[in-house]
């Protein structure tokens, strides 16, 4: 498959350039050039694409759901016999290294599809039986058309994980990428062209947020919104959807507390955080970005941790060198230096990093040092807020309560890592940490079939399993009497 070429919308199964006759310059991160053009949509194309899934709608719905399965899972195949190009793709529009986009991004693009293909073979409703009076049964059935919009740190990742759950229920699609990085969600319109998915049931309208974004969220006939991406914009987008009583599934951002304890399996625990901190540069939902490190163990900690930080290889993301590659943006890697700037005016001390980085052959590019930050309060700014970087802050804690009311102070609640070889302290600790996602001695460890999602500012409702096929399905109870 090739993929350095000019993006075009899917709609009603075919390859259209936006009415506009707009387009948007898409960068790659590492070398800071423009290497395709975007559509830059607006709501014409969507009202098309809306269109377009009414149409199809009737049939999709009713065709049973061992074609939906086949049909998906040719897709999902489609997607695994690509994988290099796919891979390839995600790099040069993300920044992320290549060995990032082979083993995770992609596989798990194609094992969300092969997920939910199957799992709606399996997926059952309910019975309510009344004594000798009456039985309920609730029918689950389609919602009709429905809005999946996406961010840029796992495009192609995330994309699947919401078009997936909804088009095995049999709803159609009006689908959009990230502006930043749509390029895989272009490859895998080609791959829903060459499976055979029947015209309108999946259409990807590529565009800004403001513009195509919100008009699928504006559209009437668009009556449920799954969304992933910054809490303000899933603010606004509950603004609009609200009042018309549309169905809403938004995973949000984080600031997701680290929390380890002196007895922690220190080996493991320090190749993980290494992981949890800077894996795609930090741009991860879950991303461990404040570390709290129990205080006898805090220098022996902050040393060795320093010292890896220091050994990572900030670099090309072709190269299989590199741990860590661009970040996604100029407009970023600036948020990301005024975010570090920020923790230096309110007394942090750089322990390592804090700067951008030149990589040979990719002067352009938008490179930062993996940073690491000490001497913060639990409550300011820097740590309260999320960056969204390769930065991370350590803070050294006493007890449980200390550390549960740092964890705790944020306005966010996606997920949390706890690492201790107390049995009970673990659970206990669990227990009481505002977080919709809890690991104890791993991260990002992902069982499809777990409810996802965050509490407070990150976000309503949850995705995966069943939760997923809930949320894409209207229950109706039917009552007969005896
Ligand atoms: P973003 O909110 O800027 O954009 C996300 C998507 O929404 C993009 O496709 C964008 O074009 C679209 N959009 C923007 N404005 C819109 C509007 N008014 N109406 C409709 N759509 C609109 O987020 P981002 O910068 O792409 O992604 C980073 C954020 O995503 C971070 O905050 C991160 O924590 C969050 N995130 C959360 C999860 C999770 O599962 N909770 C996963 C990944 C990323």
């Amino acid at each position: 498959m090739k993929f350095d070429e000019n993006i075009r919308n899917y709609i009603y199964g075919e390859m259209e350039p936006p009415i506009s006759g707009e387009y948007i310059d898409n960068y790659n991160p590492a070398t800071g050039e423009v290497y395709s053009k975007i559509p830059d949509s607006d709501d014409r194309d969507v009202l098309r694409a809306v269109k377009g899934a009414e149409r199809a709608f009737p049939a999709w719905s009713n065709c049973g759901v061992k074609k939906r399965f086949r049909i998906l899972t040719r897709i999902a195949d489609i997607i695994e016999q690509n994988l290099e190009s796919f891979a390839k793709a995600e790099t040069t529009d993300s920044g992320k290294p290549i060995a990032l986009s082979r083993s995770i991004d992609i596989p798990r693009a194609h094992s969300n599809l092969r997920f939910f293909a199957t799992a709606i073979l399996h997926f059952a409703s309910e019975s309510h039986y009344m004594e000798r009076e009456a039985i309920n049964y609730t029918l689950r059935r389609p919602i009709g058309t429905v809005g999946c919009i996406s961010p840029w740190n796992l495009p192609l990742y995330l994309f699947t994980w919401k078009i997936a759950p909804a088009l095995a229920s049999g709803n159609c699609v009006v689908a959009k990428p990230s502006e930043i990085t749509p390029m895989t969600a272009y490859l895998l319109s080609r791959a829903c062209k060459e499976a055979g998915l029947p015209a309108g049931v999946l259409n990807v309208v590529h565009g800004y947020g403001h513009k195509a974004g919100q008009a699928i969220v504006e559209h009437p006939s668009v009556k449920a919104i799954s969304f992933t991406g910054g809490t303000e914009t899933g603010r606004k987008i509950a603004e609009i959807a609200a009042p018309k009583f549309k169905k809403l599934s938004l995973e949000l951002g984080g600031k997701n507390p680290n929390i380890i304890f002196a007895d922690c399996d220190f080996e493991k625990m320090m190749t993980t955080t290494i992981r949890s901190s800077f894996s795609n540069q930090g741009q991860i939902c879950l991303s461990g970005s404040r570390i709290f490190i129990e205080k006898h163990l805090y220098t022996v900690f902050r040393d060795e941790f320093v010292k890896r930080v220091k050994n990572l290889t900030v670099g090309n993301p072709f190269s299989d060198k590199t741990d860590l590659g661009a970040v996604v943006s100029s407009a970023h890697q600036s948020k990301v230096l005024n975010a570090i700037d920020l923790a230096r005016e309110e007394g942090g001390q750089i322990l390592c990093g804090g700067n951008a980085v030149k990589v040979p052959k990719c002067e352009k590019g938008y490179f930062i040092q993996p940073t690491v930050i000490e001497g913060l309060d639990a409550h300011c700014r820097t740590n309260q807020t999320e960056i969204f970087g390769p930065v991370v802050t350590l803070i050294p804690f006493e007890t449980e309560e200390e550390v549960l009311a740092y964890a705790n102070s944020t306005e966010y609640g996606l997920s949390a890592t706890i690492w201790t070889q107390n049995i009970s302290r673990a659970q206990r600790v669990a227990d009481k940490l505002d977080a919709g996602i809890v690991w104890i001695n791993t991260w990002l460890t992902r069982d499809l079939r777990t409810p996802f999602g965050g509490m407070k500012n990150s976000g309503t409702g949850r995705e995966g399993g069943w939760e997923a096929l809930r949320f894409f399905t209207e229950p109706k109870n039917v009552c007969i009497h005896f």
